[in-house]
């Protein structure tokens, strides 16, 4: 089949933050690169719409980066001279109790103690040694299995990230706000709080807070895309929107093909060039639970209860340990929470381009079993006023995606997945499947470079810088 795409020397398929890195590494090292994209906008899990009313811009999947601006890939790219500039609200994240309080999460470590009262020393014993070294546990921890460069420092953390969040919580911590603000940290994960290797995702997220902080881009993550791209064309790339590739026979030679899909996607599109044993592995590929979605128009800022979340870009929903762990573990046997936990963003409260002046956006998603059609906009809503009495009555409009929704709007959120599939101490090292360099599929020339790939979810683009390096090896 002839291809009416620009013919270049390495195509990437998807524009998601790791097809975006991929495509940018690729023509960092002089190659010419045409970037395709299904949909009519770039972005894939980073994009912006108004999903509302006139005025309001809202995040349609990511709204918080703190592995964006963690990224060792994005921070050695000039995206500052591509228009992105990164709010940090004061706060990276809060988390309000039934007591009227809220748990802070703060840059600074006294703060973040303060806020802990009696578990505040053991949060700083745990969290500042890895918060100082973070650029070198970077560069070990967002990468593929490998011979450390810092062995003394990742074992350090690995004492740590490979217990339950709940055996760290309880090894650690005597009262409930340090173990509350664990807990919510290492839900990110989707994986039960009792599973070992629970705790990696939220010592990540907790030093981060500290390290780089939790920030926003101005105007929306759409911005985030859109300087990547802008490098990207600065590069000499080409970008073609509005292009799904529903096989391999839909492109022009290349000499290196990169898919920024997930395994299920890449055993339709490539299965003829997969060998047997490795479509078999891709088929036993597991993914996680889904989201459920809302993004809210309101008439004005959240009334929280504890004054403090004001300050925060971040607040999670959910109260103790005890009953965030039942929430997930309700999630994992397949059942809606009637008490989710929720993750919650007020992005308009520190960037006034998000809403008309006075008016503001609220951003919030739970956990629900893969592919759920249910919806749970009363269960989010209630667990908001329990913390914000008064919100509803704030709400002008709203707008809610499904878990099963999610996937019709981005194929890569496999019944609502949005971590490319599930990262539990396995399947993050053998991701998608158990081998030296993961991002090869056994196909000449054809690599995986999603989050499906090591180091996994979350926008950091890393996936696709560590694809780019395997596929320009493979071609010297
Ligand atoms: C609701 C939600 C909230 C999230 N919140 C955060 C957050 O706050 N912070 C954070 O760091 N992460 C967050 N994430 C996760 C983050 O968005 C993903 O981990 C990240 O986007 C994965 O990047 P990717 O490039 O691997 O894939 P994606 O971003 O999913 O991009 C894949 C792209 O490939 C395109 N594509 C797929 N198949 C084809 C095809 N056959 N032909 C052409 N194009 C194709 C898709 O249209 C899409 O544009 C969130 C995700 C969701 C859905």
């Amino acid at each position: 089949m002839t291809s009416s795409l620009s013919s270049a020397d390495a195509i990437v398929v998807g524009s998601g933050p790791n097809g975006l890195a991929a495509a940018i590494e690729l023509a960092r090292a002089g190659l010419s690169v045409t970037l395709i994209e299904g949909e009519a906008q770039i972005g894939g899990g980073v994009r912006s719409a108004a999903l509302t009313l006139p005025g309001f811009v809202h995040d349609v999947c990511s709204s918080v980066y703190p592995l964006g601006v963690a990224s060792p890939f994005f921070t050695s790219l000039p995206l500052a001279e591509h228009s992105l500039e990164w709010i940090h609200p004061p706060t990276p994240l809060a988390h309000p109790l039934d007591d009227g309080t809220a748990v802070l999460l703060e840059r600074s470590f006294s703060a973040t103690a303060a806020s802990l009262g009696e578990d505040g020393a053991a949060w700083r014993m745990l969290l500042q040694p890895l918060e100082e070294e973070w650029p070198q546990l970077a560069g070990d921890i967002l990468a593929p299995l490998h011979l450390p460069r810092h062995p003394l420092l990742l074992a350090r953390f690995a004492r740590h990230a490979l217990q339950s969040a709940q055996g760290l919580a309880e090894a650690q911590f005597r009262g409930l706000r340090a173990s509350a603000l664990l807990a919510g940290l290492a839900a990110h994960s989707f994986l039960p709080l009792d599973r070992p290797a629970s705790a990696a995702v939220g010592l990540v997220l907790g030093l981060l807070g500290h390290a780089v902080g939790w920030p926003i881009p101005r105007g929306g993550a759409a911005s985030l895309s859109a300087a990547l791209a802008g490098h990207l064309l600065a590069l000499g790339g080409r970008i073609e929107t509005a292009t799904p590739v529903r096989t391999l026979d839909q492109l022009p030679e290349a000499r290196a093909v990169l898919l920024d899909v997930t395994p299920r996607q890449l055993l339709t599109i490539a299965a003829e060039r997969l060998g047997p044993g490795y479509r078999r592995q891709l088929r036993n590929y597991r993914y996680g639970p889904g989201v459920f979605k809302i993004d809210w128009a309101l008439a004005g800022p959240i009334p929280w209860q504890a004054a403090e979340c004001a300050r925060a870009g971040t607040v999670h929903l959910g109260g103790t340990l005890k009953e965030i762990a039942a929430g997930e573990q309700e999630v994992w046997r397949g059942r809606h929470p009637e008490r989710p936990f929720v993750l919650l963003a007020q992005p308009s409260l520190f960037d006034p381009t998000r809403a008309p002046a006075g008016r503001h956006t609220g951003w919030a998603y739970c956990h629900v079993p893969n592919g759920s059609t249910a919806d749970m906009t009363e269960a989010i809503e209630r667990q908001v006023e329990r913390f914000a009495p008064g919100f509803r009555e704030l709400i002008l409009a709203r707008h809610t995606r499904t878990a099963a929704g999610y996937e019709l709007y981005n194929p890569n959120c496999i019944g609502g997945d949005i971590n490319g599939g599930v990262q539990d101490l396995r399947q993050i090292f053998a991701r998608p499947v158990p081998g030296p360099c993961p991002y090869a599929t056994g196909s000449e020339g054809l690599f995986l470079c999603s989050s499906s790939t090591p180091p996994g979810g979350g926008v950091h683009g890393m996936c696709g810088y560590h694809a780019a390096r395997a596929a320009l090896r493979s071609l010297k």
